[in-house]
């Protein structure tokens, strides 16, 4: 199966690129990162490879979100590199630190456990309010708002794939919530409690778990040589989240907001290291149809250390097979989505 070349989705509606890109009707969507002015470089890098591959022919545009202020130097340089339009965004300082509710002494002591136990970025608060705020706080920033699709990138990351289909619309139109194109199993102690205390939310709102949910692909984690019980019943699978296009009117919807202010109550962002990957996916996973997921196969993707490199000739610059089928294999969880949840009219797209 991976040896067959993939070029793009097989679907009958994908909306090329239009003859000019100025006066094309866009989807509601928008590129968005969170960045800090020091990464200058590492964003404009993978921003032109974006531009040449996809965005030039739509011109789409982008936000920049920050909890500091962006220099005007980052803003002129990025503003030359982009075709569309682009929003330089501060974040309210309460969206980007802990709560009121967290215990400092609690925190402390969590912080520097965890660090013992070998989590990353455990003593780093920047970090939690980081993922916090990928979790629960960037659909619902003023700018955000008007928009309804996202594509979330990070410096120094690389797209290798020429895209000569509109991927907003794509998500659009075959009505998907959720587009991902590497998944992975987490650090168990990064999450000890995040499935306790989703039960114990779901338990209270049975009704909030999709009928059609990704269950075995949540709790399933026989293949993880890792295994232990740390994580007290969640696989630790996830989408990687450092690329991920998403609908946010689902994160903006009844099940996800209640959920993850629940998890907020509970503390797991700062007393844990509660990921933004595990909470979308837990969140995506439960409360989502598991068809409205789709794995972008044909997108060509690269964050250290892991690559989806897909088998065709619009991908350029990356080994096929690499890392996400052969090396670090162990903490590869596609084959789990592959296996339990992929749809087949998803499978069939390939
Ligand atoms: P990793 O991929 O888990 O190692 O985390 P990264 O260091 O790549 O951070 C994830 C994303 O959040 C990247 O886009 C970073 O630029 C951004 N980020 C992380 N910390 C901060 C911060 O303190 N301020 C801002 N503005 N962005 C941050
Ligand atoms: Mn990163």
């Amino acid at each position: 199966i991976l040896k067959t070349p993939i070029d793009k989705p097989k679907v009958d509606n994908l909306v090329p690129p239009p003859d000019n890109p100025n006066n094309y009707e866009r989807a509601n969507a928008t590129f968005m990162i969170l960045v800090r002015n020091k990464e200058l470089n590492g964003a404009l890098h993978t921003i032109q490879q974006i531009e040449n591959n996809f965005n030039k022919k739509f011109h789409y545009p982008y936000v920049f979100l920050n909890d500091g202020k962006f220099n005007n130097g980052f803003k002129n340089r990025i503003r030359d590199a982009v075709s569309g339009e682009c929003y330089f965004e501060k974040i309210d300082a309460q969206d980007w630190s802990q709560p009121s509710t967290i215990d400092p002494d609690r925190q402390k002591n969590s912080m520097k456990q965890l660090d013992d136990e070998g989590v990353g970025y455990a003593k780093q608060v920047s970090y939690h309010n980081m993922c916090r705020y990928y979790s629960r706080g960037f659909y619902n920033h003023p700018r955000m708002k008007q928009f309804k699709y996202y594509w979330r990138f990070e410096p120094n990351t690389d797209y290798y794939s020429d895209l000569n289909y509109d991927v907003f619309k794509f998500m659009q139109d075959n009505h998907k919530t959720y587009g991902f194109t590497i998944s992975l199993y987490d650090v168990e102690q990064s999450v000890k409690t995040l499935w306790p205390e989703t039960l114990d939310f779901i338990k209270a709102h049975p009704g909030y778990v999709h009928p059609n949910a990704a269950t075995q692909w949540l709790t399933e984690n026989l293949q993880n040589p890792h295994k232990t019980e740390m994580a007290q019943g969640y696989s630790t699978c996830h989408f990687w989240s450092n690329f991920e296009i998403a609908d946010m009117d689902f994160y903006r919807a009844k099940p996800y907001s209640d959920w993850v202010d629940h998890l907020e109550k509970a503390g797991g962002f700062y007393y844990e290291r509660w990921g933004d990957a595990p909470v979308h996916s837990v969140g995506v996973g439960l409360f989502e149809d598991k068809k409205k997921v789709h794995w972008f196969r044909d997108i060509g993707y690269k964050h250290h250390p892991y690559t989806n490199c897909p088998n065709g000739p619009h991908t350029r610059g990356c080994t096929i097979g690499d890392f996400t089928y052969k090396h670090l294999k162990d903490q590869n969880c596609l084959t789990n989505w592959w296996n339990f949840e992929m749809d087949d009219a998803d499978k069939a797209m390939y």
